[in-house]
């Protein structure tokens, strides 16, 4: 029987990790993430206002992976046949596959990241005003969230929540 093909994914965020658990029972996979956790990105703003459900959505990459193998790093460079990470390792691969996504600016490790999502919630406790900048979806959504944890911080005026229509930042 031929050896199985040797897959190498870059990223381990929604698509890399689905295609980790989707492949590995066929395939050698090795996932490449500077990160130790997979998070679900749509929970980020509930775990703001509650951060024990990031208990939930931010998971290490060892629960879900069964025999694929996961290297910690990120990867600065590839060739036809393999990838280099920025620990100088280089990854031999038959497919490559890059699931980088957008920019991810969070911590490396699952505790850094459940400790960030309890210090932004701290502030959001202790705020007396919030000012969401950029009211597009993820705004809109973000106080959705406030609002309904947090009814007397609405409660205190009506423009203590304010959307604006802008360029957005987040303690996220
Ligand atoms: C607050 C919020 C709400 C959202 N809501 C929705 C929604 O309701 N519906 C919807 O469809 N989408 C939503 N999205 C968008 C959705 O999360 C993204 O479309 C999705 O995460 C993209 O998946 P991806 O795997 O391509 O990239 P990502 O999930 O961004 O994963 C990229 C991964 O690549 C890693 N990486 C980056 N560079 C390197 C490198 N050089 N080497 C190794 N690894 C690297 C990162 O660490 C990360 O793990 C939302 C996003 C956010 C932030």
């Amino acid at each position: 029987m031929a050896a199985p093909k040797r897959v190498v994914i870059v990223g381990g965020g929604v698509a890399g990790s689905l295609l980790v658990k989707l492949l590995e029972d066929v395939a050698d996979v090795t996932l490449i993430d500077p990160k130790d956790y997979f998070e679900v990105p749509y929970s980020s703003l509930r775990c703001l206002v509650e951060p024990s459900f990031a208990e939930r959505s931010v998971i290490t990459h060892s629960s879900y992976m069964k025999k694929s193998r996961l290297l910690m790093g990120s990867a600065t460079d590839a060739t036809r046949t393999e990838v280099t990470t920025d620990t100088g390792i280089k990854v031999p691969y038959e497919f490559l596959v890059i699931c980088t996504g957008s920019e991810y600016l969070g911590p490396n490790s699952r505790v850094d990241r459940l400790d960030r999502y309890q210090k932004a919630n701290r502030k959001l406790v202790e705020s007396q005003g919030l000012l969401i900048i950029g009211g597009g979806p993820v705004g809109v959504e973000l106080a959705g969230e406030i609002v309904s944890d947090f009814p007397t911080k609405k409660g205190e005026a009506s423009t203590s929540i304010t959307v604006q229509s802008h360029s957005s930042t987040s303690d996220l």
